[in-house]
């Protein structure tokens, strides 16, 4: 059994092998985590980790992950795709609360804490 984690940890990058370790553990979900990491499609705000997916953006916190995935009691690859952008520290990093400044602008009383 190959171990994607350990693997990332011992290549500290996006390397074939890496690659090859997440397919292997995860499928379709893991090449989909490593081309969004790989592509710069993880961004960091001050309150979510967002994903650019095919048909969207989605934010991220935990396990929990805004797309539809859950609905049909699936498991989306984008919180996979947080771990590993977490994991090596590769991401784009914002100066910006996406929750207020991004979506829900239907909702000015939201307040955090
Ligand atoms: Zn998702």
């Amino acid at each position: 059994m190959i171990h994607p984690w350990q693997v990332l940890r011992s290549e500290r990058g996006l390397t074939d092998t890496v690659r090859q370790a997440f397919i292997h553990a995860y499928g379709k979900r893991g090449s989909d985590a490593v081309d969004a990491v790989s592509d710069n499609r993880v961004k960091k705000y001050k309150d979510y980790f967002v994903v650019v997916g095919n048909s969207g953006e989605y934010y991220v916190e935990g396990d929990f992950c805004s797309c539809d995935a859950r609905l049909y009691g699936k498991e989306c690859w984008h919180t996979l795709a947080v771990k590993i952008a977490k994991e090596l520290g590769v991401y784009e990093t914002y100066d910006l609360w996406y929750y207020k400044d991004g979506v829900d602008e239907d909702e000015p009383e939201y307040e955090r804490g």
